[in-house]
């Protein structure tokens, strides 16, 4: 199978863990930076690279504040996973409505103690993935939920200040389980970033590379302002079983792939009311969707599409 990164950009030789520290910036930390300069990070530089015109401008734009850059795909991107997706479920019958998915936390901090997260917080945090995944703060039972099976620590000032520097490194130690296992690693990712995930249409051509990456802040209780509800987990985790962002392809169609999530021109911040920047298709903008950028206390729901969407890219290529 041939990752949609490799046939976009045949030759090139970039990672798969360039893909998943992308640089994308916070809301206000970007606009204060150069807004026409290229965010940094090898992802989008990467993409920007290999994107088509239009792509390269919604990638550089002034105003990409965000959770991560790992689930920013250009359309054609979208579209190849999808057809992925497509191909694999040709071979299915109809994806089973529910799974436990197994997860193992890496916890890695710094000498000083930064980071050293508690089992408790971590089991917390499982339990914000299970309760989000379960409709338990608003939208749908997805039907997927996850299992605390093993914590991994890791004491490591380079690895815990500098993550992406050393994720090829820290993944091949520390990443348990196949394809169905999640991995979520906590560090410290710096002001920029909360999180990063791959996508299930990765594993097979980077099966180590596979898992998702959080702040160690973005945990419940972390301490992150306004991103401190667990939810960078539960966002990200929702790339990892396939789920674009809410805002994937603007206004135009296919959106995010998904039939009951409005179509959305950009991604929202904050908590916008009433927000309908598509206003020619149906609904206001899904700000509360846990696929969408907007503060943690604003998102509390996936749709039963999302759930659907999940449970056909567990069945194609993680169950
Ligand atoms: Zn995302």
């Amino acid at each position: 199978m041939t990752s949609t990164r490799r046939a976009l950009c045949s030759g090139r030789a970039g990672t798969v863990g360039g893909l998943l520290l992308s640089g994308l910036a916070l809301a206000g930390l970007v606009l204060t930076a150069a807004p026409e300069a290229p965010a940094e990070g090898a992802d989008r530089a990467d993409r920007a690279e290999c994107a088509p015109t239009d792509a390269r401008a919604r990638l550089t734009g002034p105003a990409e504040p965000g959770r991560d850059g790992s689930g920013t795909l250009t359309p054609e991107q979208a579209a190849e996973y999808d057809r992925m997706l497509r191909d694999a479920a040709v071979h299915q019958s109809a994806p089973a409505k529910r799974a436990t998915v197994p997860v193992v936390v890496h916890v890695i901090s710094a000498e000083d103690g930064s980071g050293r997260l508690s089992r408790a917080t971590v089991e917390e945090q499982v339990d914000v993935l299970n309760t989000a995944f379960g409709g338990g703060y608003g939208g749908a039972d997805t039907g997927i939920r996850f299992r605390l099976t093993r914590i991994t620590r890791t004491v490591d000032d380079a690895w815990f200040s500098d993550f992406s520097a050393h994720e090829d490194a820290a993944k091949e130690r520390l990443r348990r389980g196949g394809a169905g296992t999640l991995n979520l690693y906590t560090a410290d990712l710096g002001e920029g970033v909360l999180g990063a995930s791959t996508f299930p249409q990765e594993y097979a051509d980077h099966p180590d590379a596979d898992g998702v990456v959080v702040d160690h802040r973005s945990v419940p209780g972390g301490g992150r302002e306004k991103f401190d509800h667990g939810f960078t987990a539960v966002h990200e985790t929702g790339h990892w079983l396939g789920l674009y962002h809410t805002f994937q392809n603007g206004c135009e169609k296919p959106g995010d792939y998904v039939g009951d999530t409005p179509a959305e021109a950009e991604q929202a911040a904050g908590c916008p009311e009433g927000r309908d920047t598509c206003a020619d298709q149906a609904g206001d903008d899904p700000v509360t969707n846990f696929m969408n950028y907007s503060d943690d206390p604003c998102m509390d729901r996936f749709t039963r599409g999302q759930g659907r969407r999940m449970a056909e890219h567990w069945a194609a290529f993680r169950a």
